[in-house]
């Protein structure tokens, strides 16, 4: 247990943090149909990669599985906001299952810049991580036309058929310096190779890095509350580190050990775009236990987009305010 501190510790608050428009939207989406469905409404994967959310959505009624030979026929079935490879949808459909895509609208324009490229002969070089979620569905998009890279090590041993005819795009949740770099490596050794930078990477979580960076200096202790599956908060978590600052990935604040708060008069806390805001509130509640604190909220950017809702969810024209 920490001696009770004497000084008051700054809590530093970065904006924006937490959930994201597609986030909210992939949440909605599953609220709304187990209000107008009942339950139960399978999710293939996790609806978002937090434990809480999930654990939430699962006692009113969600089923979460891993694949579609898990879910009943006939039965209703949501697509993650991480979305899904085509071959996962002609599956559902030949099935006869009611599928409800909460892919988010930035990785569905993902899909669709790969499925443009593929289409038009290029080779698709995706910049992500294997195995997660999101990378699976786009690779999914031209399974035979993508090679995925997620180093300038894999750039520089990558093997293409034709380097006239490359496009390359990203996860939408990497670190935006390290897409940056990537990229450069990849038009050094492909000078042809089409792309824009860092720019699929989704304005959530470029803005919740600039936030986090714009504070770093000033911190001892950089807490980010997200799941440990989740890549947008993970990067979180490097971007401090990588500036020399002590950061821990949280899942709550149960999880915060009382010996990394030792002499860490500043202590930032962010979380990543699928982290609850109530998860925060409850961090800064139990740093105020712990002794007087003083809340500093430090907003970088408004976020201000929104997602419109699956059309078979809208609001009739009837219903509408
Ligand atoms: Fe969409 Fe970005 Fe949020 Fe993922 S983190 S759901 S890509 S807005």
């Amino acid at each position: 247990q920490e001696p009770q501190a004497t000084a008051t510790r700054r809590v530093l608050l970065p904006a924006p943090r937490s959930f994201c428009a597609g986030v909210e939207r992939a949440i909605e989406i599953v609220e709304r149909l187990l209000e107008e469905h009942g339950p139960p409404v399978y999710v293939r994967n996790q609806i978002v990669h937090n434990a809480h959310v999930v654990a939430d959505l699962e006692s009113r009624g969600a089923v979460f599985v891993g694949e579609l030979d898990e879910v009943p026929d006939d039965a209703l079935v949501v697509f993650s906001a991480h979305g899904v490879a085509p071959a996962v949808e002609r599956e559902a459909a030949a099935r006869g299952l009611d599928a409800v895509d909460a892919t988010c609208p930035l990785v569905a324009k993902v899909h669709a810049e790969a499925k443009r490229a593929a289409e038009g002969g290029d080779t698709v070089i995706l910049i992500g991580h294997e195995g997660h979620e999101e990378v699976v569905g786009t690779i999914g998009v031209a399974p035979d036309r993508t090679l995925l890279v997620e180093s300038t090590d894999e750039v520089a041993a990558l093997d293409v058929p034709d380097p006239a005819r490359l496009t390359y795009l990203s996860q939408t949740t990497l670190a935006v310096t390290e897409v940056e770099t990537i990229a450069e490596a990849l038009k050094r050794r492909f000078p042809d190779i089409k792309g824009q930078g860092a720019e699929d990477i989704c304005y959530a979580t470029s803005n919740r890095q600039a936030a986090v960076a714009a504070v770093v200096d000033e911190a001892d202790l950089v807490l980010v509350v997200g799941s440990a599956n989740s890549s947008n908060s993970n990067r979180l978590v490097e971007l401090a580190r990588n500036a020399g600052v002590s950061a821990h990935l949280i899942e709550d604040a149960a999880a915060i050990d009382p010996a990394w708060l030792a002499g860490a008069a500043n202590v930032a806390v962010t979380a990543g775009a699928s982290a609850p805001p109530q998860l925060v509130d409850e961090v800064v509640r139990s740093l105020a236990a712990l002794g007087p604190i003083e809340i500093v909220e430090r907003v970088h950017t408004h976020e201000t987009q929104e997602f419109l809702l699956p059309q078979r969810l809208r609001p009739s024209a009837a219903n509408r305010p």
